[in-house]
């Protein structure tokens, strides 16, 4: 099962990271969202991240410039039906995941690989709603997508081993590694990863350090090269928040319980650097702690 063509579904950080790379390893991608500014920021953003890596001559301009001609983009998701295979990277809301699947597998390819970005969502529960939970997996990549070598391999209870290896075929091309884990919340990273940044909005929230001396301290004291709180703005508050739902709900345990704080920023609509306020203030020049 060759894979050769990339629909990808949410142009957002995560959506615009999976079109540069998939483009630059030499898939045609179509790149999907319901937001038309948001396609159009996508764009502008790969080909910045992509000069980036010209100046560095991490690449050449002509391999760039192959890249952005392999790119297109769509508001429309049926589009995406003659991809080989099918990136959803959407809001992390299983409701808009739902719709977007409801909505795409009238116009799939029998044979298309349908596969979901999601930091925590169950893929057997994704799976079982389509008509092709053998062919169904997770496909988690790392934020940012260009620099960060990992990409976590979920297989759903009937993901068949085709599907997996085909996956992993892509990701090999992509010159990153897999990494192979279960179905169960969260995955792997974000299971260890997640409830230290919980942690850490607790430590802020009990006052036990302000913002800067919890990122100084995991960064000088522990080795970090982020602090907790910085990583959480990095990613998106909102994202953080379902995460931890998602590993409080699925295993049931208290431990889990996100953070008050971490709620009340992300009703403040503070979900960090894509809103340009978060933990830090990024309207300014430098970041600004905002506790
Ligand atoms: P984001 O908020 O930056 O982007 C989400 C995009 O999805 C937006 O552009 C939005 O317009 C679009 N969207 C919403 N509904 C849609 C629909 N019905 N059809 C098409 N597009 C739609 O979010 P993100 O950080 O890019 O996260 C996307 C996914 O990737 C989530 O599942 C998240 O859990 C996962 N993920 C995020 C990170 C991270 O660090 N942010 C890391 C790994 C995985």
């Amino acid at each position: 099962m060759e894979i050769r063509s990339v629909g990808v579904v949410g142009a957002g950080q995560m959506g615009n990271g999976i079109a540069h790379v998939m483009a630059l390893s030499g898939y045609d991608v179509i790149l999907n969202d319901v937001d038309g500014a948001a396609l159009d920021r996508a764009v502008e953003i790969i080909g910045r991240n992509l000069d980036r890596q010209v100046s560095r001559e991490k690449i050449t301009q002509s391999d760039k410039d192959a890249a952005m001609a392999r790119i297109s983009t769509t508001m429309e998701i049926k589009d995406l039906g003659q991809s080989d295979l099918v990136i959803e990277a959407a809001t992390e809301r299983e409701e808009v995941k739902q719709k977007i699947f409801d909505s795409l597998l009238p116009h799939l390819k029998p044979e298309t690989i349908l596969t979901s970005n999601t930091s925590s969502i169950s893929i057997t529960r994704l799976a079982s709603r389509t008509d092709r939970p053998e062919k169904f997996m997770g496909f988690h990549f790392m934020n940012p997508v260009p620099v960060m070598q990992l990409v976590e391999l979920i297989r759903g209870i009937a993901t068949d081993s085709e599907t997996y290896d085909a996956c992993l075929a892509v990701v090999e091309k992509l010159g990153k590694t897999a990494a192979s884990a279960e179905d169960f919340p969260a995955f792997i990273v974000n299971r260890i990863l997640m409830p230290m940044i919980n942690e850490a909005v607790y430590t802020l929230y009990e006052g036990v350090g302000k913002v800067s001396s919890i990122d100084e301290a995991m960064k000088l004291g522990a080795n970090h090269p982020m602090g907790p709180l910085e990583l959480a703005d990095f990613i998106g508050l909102d994202t953080c928040l379902a995460i931890m739902n998602v590993l409080h709900d699925g295993l049931g345990d208290s431990k889990y319980r996100p953070c008050p704080l971490l709620s009340k920023y992300v009703e403040a609509g503070w979900l960090g650097r894509k809103t340009k306020r978060g933990f830090y203030d990024y309207r300014g020049e430098t970041p600004v702690p905002t506790r």
